[in-house]
């Protein structure tokens, strides 16, 4: 996408957002508004429709419009999801508390065989709201399997947003002329509608267009490539160095799907990933049986040279499985006989780590590509580089005009974090620089 459009269509976006949140709040206020107990009355139930709108568009954020998110990335969307839901409980948290500190009597008493319905409601739904975000800010403290975090997740996020609309409709307050009712169950039917467009009608259009697995390679570095072509359809048209969801064994209406970057050439019709054996998806990769079949969602990511056809060179610095996106920008390079200057700084423990290292060779007799391998457990037989990433290595492979350069940097967070820092102190310009962290949350 280019530079303009982009900016364009993150204002567009924003407004979007910024629009969906303010909306029920300007028009509660239209009309006939109910006689309020005073400022902090008032600031404590804007605060409240404020936090329950914000927490209506996370389901928009999650259900991965590819309009939506491509200028920003899907990796951004998912931070913004992160740390807008910490804002919109901190307002709903608010609502609660300053009715607790100034109007008490207002809350009436806590026992659900006593109190009414929709304020017992409300209550739960604030205890869920508050489990929701510690339990996925502390999942990995707290030890809790990522899919079974993720079905908890999508279960309590339904369930504390229906029962908080539920304490909406029953309090009545500000929704109470038929209008602004109709209004406000508008907004929540829109919110369902999302639901159930992210879990039945889009693993639909996938179920339709299924792909089948036709190769396990086995690769170096505890990895394997994974090689899919199309079942009945024309397949998926991706940008080198984008990602998909996979769904394998099961129906894509399963919640197990994880996320992979092509490691293919986007120019051939068979889709390949190469995967790290990690944990317990990962380590099953190795026995997919030939003719299984397999769904994506995608593609996704704006990791990708393709967004810089001007660009005068490329600079790759990956660590580990971090080679899976990078690979499939350089086969796809090397298909369109692209003659600009690549470097290419490969990050392993050792030797027998390194995933594409044969075609990495053999790929410096097609591309103009500087291929520099770092082992950071190296013995003393390798004369490579070795050790860390440090601002002297970077200032011997790099050609003159590195600010000149676009950066695609694609391993852990720490690499990726040094390998930032190392470049912006060589003044690096930040646009250039653009990453890839295999985590999303
Ligand atoms: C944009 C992106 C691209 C990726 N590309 C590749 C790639 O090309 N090759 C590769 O080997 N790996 C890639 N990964 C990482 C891969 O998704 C995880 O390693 C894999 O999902 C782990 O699943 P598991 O059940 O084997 O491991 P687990 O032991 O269950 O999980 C290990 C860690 O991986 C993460 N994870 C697990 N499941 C998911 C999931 N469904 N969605 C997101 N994160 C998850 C969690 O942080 C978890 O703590 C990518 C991740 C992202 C976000």
């Amino acid at each position: 996408m280019k530079t303009k459009s982009v900016i364009v269509s993150v204002f567009f976006w924003i407004t979007v957002y910024l629009l969906l949140v303010l909306a029920p709040l300007m028009v509660l206020n239209i009309g006939e508004v109910p006689q309020g107990s005073g400022f902090w009355w008032d600031f404590s139930m804007a605060l409240g429709f404020a936090g329950m709108a914000m927490m209506g568009v996370q389901f928009f954020l999650t259900a991965r419009f590819k309009r939506a998110s491509a200028p920003f990335g899907i990796d951004i969307i998912y931070y913004f999801h992160r740390y807008l839901a910490i804002a919109a409980f901190i307002f709903i948290f608010l609502h609660f508390l300053i009715i607790r500190i100034d109007n008490v009597e207002a809350l009436g008493v806590i026992n659900p065989f006593e109190a009414p319905w929709y304020m017992t409601t409300g209550r739960i739904s604030l205890l869920l709201f508050m489990l929701l975000i510690l339990s996925s800010l502390f999942r990995k403290q707290l030890k809790i399997e990522y899919e079974t975090w993720r079905i908890t997740h999508i279960v309590i996020a339904v369930s504390a947003f229906l029962l908080a609309l539920s304490h909406i409709e029953g309090v009545g307050y500000y929704i109470a002329d038929p209008e602004k009712r109709w209004l406000w169950t508008a907004y929540t039917l829109f919110f369902v509608l999302l639901m159930v467009y992210v879990r039945i009608i889009k693993p639909w259009g996938m179920k339709k267009h299924p792909y089948k697995v036709v190769e396990v390679k086995k690769e170096f570095g505890d990895s394997y490539t994974l090689a899919l072509e199309p079942e009945g359809h024309a397949g998926m048209h991706f940008k080198a160095g984008q990602f998909a969801w996979l769904t394998l064994k099961d129906s894509p209406y399963h919640i197990k799907e994880h996320p992979f970057s092509f490691s293919s050439s986007p120019h051939k019709n068979r889709i390949e990933f190469t995967i790290k054996e990690l944990g317990d998806f990962t380590k099953t990769i190795k026995d997919t049986p030939i003719g299984e079949i397999a769904y994506l969602d995608g593609p996704y990511g704006t990791f990708s040279v393709e967004n810089y056809p001007d660009a005068p060179g490329f600079v790759f610095i990956t660590a580990g499985v971090g080679a899976a996106p990078i690979m499939s920008m350089l086969r796809s390079l090397a298909d369109k006989k692209d003659k600009r200057p690549l470097v290419l700084l490969d990050i392993n423990n050792d030797w027998e780590s390194i995933i594409f290292r044969d075609e990495l060779e053999e790929m410096q007799n097609h591309l103009n590509l500087k291929l520099i391998h770092l082992l950071t457990k190296a013995d003393d037989s390798w004369q490579g580089e070795k050790g860390r990433i440090s601002k002297e290595l970077f200032q011997r492979i790099l050609p003159k005009d590195l600010r000149e350069l676009e950066y695609f940097i694609c391993g852990p967070k720490p690499v990726s974090d040094a390998t930032q820092k190392e470049l912006y102190g060589l003044k690096v310009p930040l646009g250039k620089v653009h990453f890839e962290l295999f985590d999303m949350v």
